[in-house]
């Protein structure tokens, strides 16, 4: 396939050679066994790729938005996944957004150069679901201390993380104005909180996603560690849902990408009745169909994220981007699939692999009925429904 797309030539030439040293083999065994990527990891954090978004001053490479969707989507074309450390580059946005100065002074330096990851984001509940305003998780202000109880669920990357984002209520839903109020972020040292009230537990999922269950029972977290002002914490994670979605759909563009490459080699290469299978119509139509809705897609995400980098109100054209770019992905991996026949369910061909990873993006970090009510309601002015 010719490139989607052709911006940062040299981050996607430095990225696609380090991607080379990380083979299908590589993937494939960690995923028998679901094993964290920790090579892989290192090697885009030595490499400096993790620290896009961080500003110069605080060690980072500062180099916004539209670098970083170059970075995974090219990871995702390579056959690996992001997924084990896309966090580190945008979670620790709050801090930067909402953190005091010596909360950035403290931590973002460190954030960028590796030394602390800052890579989970405790969010989602098994009560409350899609729906944020329900969390119970709550943090009792006694003294110079958070005292923190309740449950989190599908918490990704939480045992490879020394610093997680935590929302939870520090007012009771009941007790609030609006449901959105009364909730605030902290900041959790892992490394002090694991055995010390916070409990990990692994979930296994259909893929490698190193995501978990955490309970927290009577958690301290000093009270120097909550992030902007009691209360408003809602809008602190909101703020930095934009960048993750932009980043997620660049990961989806990548394994379209990855799924038109291979089924375009196969098509070439596969003979049946005496020709290659990609002679067929019923074989390339597929093929173009998906390059076609791909591109659309990047199209999309490029949008969002000049917007985002130009710090206008980009929070619909994240979402539009993710949803296009998602559907997109999922429709080449099953068309990818379907373009190899029996050996599309082979470990070794990787693309059963990557089929399962891509579902994923059509759920989490938003589900895509939530996305459309958000593009119902916010770009269309329609009624809301909940
Ligand atoms: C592998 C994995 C990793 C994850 N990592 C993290 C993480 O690191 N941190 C974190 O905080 N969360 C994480 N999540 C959680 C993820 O963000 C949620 O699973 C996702 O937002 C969907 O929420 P839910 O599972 O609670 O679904 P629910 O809210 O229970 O919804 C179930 C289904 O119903 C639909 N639905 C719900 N309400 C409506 C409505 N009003 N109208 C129409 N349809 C509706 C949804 O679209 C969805 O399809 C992860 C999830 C997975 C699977």
């Amino acid at each position: 396939m010719s490139n989607v797309r052709e911006s940062f030539p040299e981050i996607r030439e430095a990225v696609r050679r380090l991607c080379a040293s990380f083979p299908g083999e590589y993937w494939q065994k960690l995923d028998r066994d679901r094993a964290y990527p920790v090579a892989f990891v290192r090697a885009l954090t030595n490499a400096g790729f993790l620290s896009a978004l961080i500003p110069e001053e605080y060690g980072g490479s500062g180099l916004g938005l539209q670098a970083a969707t170059a970075v995974l989507e090219e990871v995702h074309r390579s056959g690996c996944n992001g997924g084990a450390c896309h966090a580190q580059m945008y979670t620790m946005g709050t801090v930067l957004k909402h953190g005091s100065d010596a909360q950035k002074r403290e931590y973002l330096p460190q954030v960028a150069s590796g030394e602390l990851r800052l890579q989970a984001f405790g969010v989602t509940e098994p009560a409350a679901g899609t729906d944020t305003t329900r969390i119970r998780t709550f943090a009792k202000r006694i003294g110079d201390r958070y005292v923190v109880n309740g449950q989190k669920i599908w918490i990704s990357r939480a045992e490879h993380s020394d610093l997680m984002v935590l929302l939870c209520r520090t007012t009771p839903r009941e007790d609030c104005v609006r449901p959105s109020d009364g909730m605030s972020v902290l900041l959790v040292d892992m490394r002090e909180a694991v055995g010390r009230g916070l409990t990990i537990r692994p979930i296994r999922t259909m893929l490698n996603h190193a995501t978990t269950e955490l309970f927290f029972d009577d958690l301290e977290v000093p009270s120097a560690n909550l992030i902007g002002e009691e209360g408003n914490g809602f809008r602190y994670i909101l703020s930095g849902m934009n960048a993750e979605r932009i980043l997620i759909a660049s990961e989806c563009i990548g394994d379209g990408g990855f799924f038109i490459d291979r089924a375009t080699a196969y098509a070439g290469e596969r003979n049946v009745f005496g020709r290659a299978i990609g002679e067929n119509q019923g074989i390339q139509f597929p093929i173009a169909r998906a390059y076609v809705q791909l591109s659309a897609a990047a199209g999309m995400v490029d949008q969002a994220a000049r917007m985002f980098d130009e710090e206008e109100n980009c929070g619909t054209e994240a979402n539009m981007a993710k949803l296009l770019a998602s559907e997109a992905s999922w429709y080449a991996a099953d068309m990818c699939v379907q373009t190899h026949g029996g050996f599309g369910f082979a470990e070794e061909y990787d693309v059963e692999r990557k089929f399962r990873e891509t579902r994923l993006y059509q759920v989490a970090p938003i589900s895509t009925n939530l996305i459309l009510s958000h593009v119902a309601t916010h770009a269309l002015g329609l009624p809301k429904s909940f």
